[in-house]
């Protein structure tokens, strides 16, 4: 489910200077209400899956904290998918 299309801006970021896969110093984490700097980059739509609050539909960044909970909540997506393939519907 992708939702938030229409208010943009991942413009600000291009501006920030982005790199697929590499942060920048000095960038902060994009989940909304959240200071620290980030630690890693990952694609928008997959940290909105895991149920973190981002502000861009482009490249997410997440400090350390919210990198834990992007991946604990990835785990949990993957026990679902289990469950779809193994035809429970
Ligand atoms: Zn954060």
């Amino acid at each position: 489910m992708r939702r938030g299309l229409s208010h943009c801006r991942w413009k600000v970021l291009l501006k920030v200077g982005v790199c697929m896969g590499k942060i920048e110093k000095g960038i902060k984490c994009s989940v909304s209400s959240c200071e620290k700097s980030a630690i890693r980059s990952i694609a928008a739509g997959k940290v909105t899956t895991a149920g973190l609050k981002i502000d861009t539909e482009r490249r997410a960044y997440l400090c350390k904290d919210h990198y834990k909970e992007f991946k604990k909540a990835t785990k949990k997506d993957r026990t679902l998918e289990k469950w779809r393939h193994q035809g429970v519907r």
